[in-house]
């Protein structure tokens, strides 16, 4: 029996779901389509297809659901409200669904709900969208069980692994920490080439995103009490769970994104014992001044660490 193929574009929030949703959708024995890594060709697609005001990461977004429109049978799209009370989220994700709807004429979507504010749990959610599909709810449940434990497993692991490079670290190397959204961090054309750069240049690179969710949150007020963007918190508690341990920070935003651009203005204003470093990308950046720059920061951390000593 052929399966049916469920999309995931590999880009904003797979960057940090893709575990839980693959595992999920495997269970239940659904064929997992996963477009490419972002390539320029995704890129000029999704530019072409959204309007002019929005963010890279959406335009990215489009052009890995087109990738995907002929190769699988439905697009898989959270619509996440708020992960936690009073906190919300950059409305993007919100729309996303509609977004889609509104961009291609034939798509088919499942789309999920997550909404703190509301009493139905993500469980729930999942169970009145796949039941058109799996009339056995508690296959649903345990697929759930499953793919949740395979997330923590796998954050578990990715935590320790950076712990473990941190403490492994060889001191004379200045050690930068990249905040950013994972789906800018780990794209192939926005963050990945920026941290291969950095590690070039002798700089041992870890990432705000890793580090444990409930710490986080905590943490994340030493630096602001009022923000409510639940990611933006997450990686303000991230550079205190780092930033001890680190020489220096580099942000990384894409253009236009007014909650990166305001939480980065905050964490300017507010961090002033480490040497910072903002780059927004766009898709007209061409590498060579992007380069340049990042080297030079490289250098000012070489040279303060040697000023400084050992950590
Ligand atoms: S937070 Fe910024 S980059 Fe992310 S989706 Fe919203 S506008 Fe785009």
């Amino acid at each position: 029996m052929t399966r049916i193929k469920i999309g995931l574009p590999r880009a904003m929030l797979y960057h940090k779901y893709h575990v839980f949703w693959e595992n999920f959708l495997n269970k239940l024995g659904f064929e997992v389509v996963v477009s490419p890594e972002t390539n320029k060709e995704i890129l000029k697609k999704g530019t072409t297809l959204a309007i002019d005001e929005s963010c890279l990461s959406l335009k990215l977004y489009l052009g890995h659901t087109e990738w995907l429109l002929s190769r699988a049978d439905h697009i898989f799209i959270p619509r996440i409200v708020s992960l936690r009370k009073n906190e919300s989220l950059c409305t993007k994700f919100m729309g996303l669904g509609d977004i889609v709807r509104n961009t291609f004429d034939d798509v088919r979507i499942i789309e999920y709900d997550i909404d703190a504010t509301k009493i139905d749990s993500e469980l729930w959610n999942l169970i009145k969208v796949f039941f058109k599909f799996e009339k056995n709810i508690f296959k649903i449940i345990s697929a759930y069980r499953y793919a949740k434990n395979e997330e923590k497993r796998h954050k578990r692991k990715e935590l320790l692994d950076q712990l473990i490079q941190i403490e492994n670290n060889d001191s004379k190397k200045p050690t930068v920490l990249i905040v950013s959204h994972p789906y800018t961090t780990y794209d192939a054309l926005l963050g990945k080439p920026i941290s291969a750069y950095l590690k070039s240049q002798d700089i041992e690179v870890i990432y705000a995103d890793i580090a444990p969710t409930e710490k986080v949150m905590e943490l994340s007020e030493k630096i602001s009490h009022d923000l409510y963007w639940t990611y933006n918190k997450e990686l303000l508690g991230g550079i205190e769970f780092y930033r001890k341990k680190i020489d220096g920070i580099v942000f990384l935003m894409v253009f236009p994104c007014g909650p990166d651009a305001l939480v980065i203005n905050l964490c300017q204003n507010k961090i002033n014992d480490l040497p910072i470093s903002v780059i927004t990308l766009d898709e007209l950046e061409g590498d060579a001044g992007l380069k340049t720059r990042l080297e030079s920061f490289a250098d000012i951390l070489k040279i303060k660490k040697t000023k400084n000593g050992k950590k």
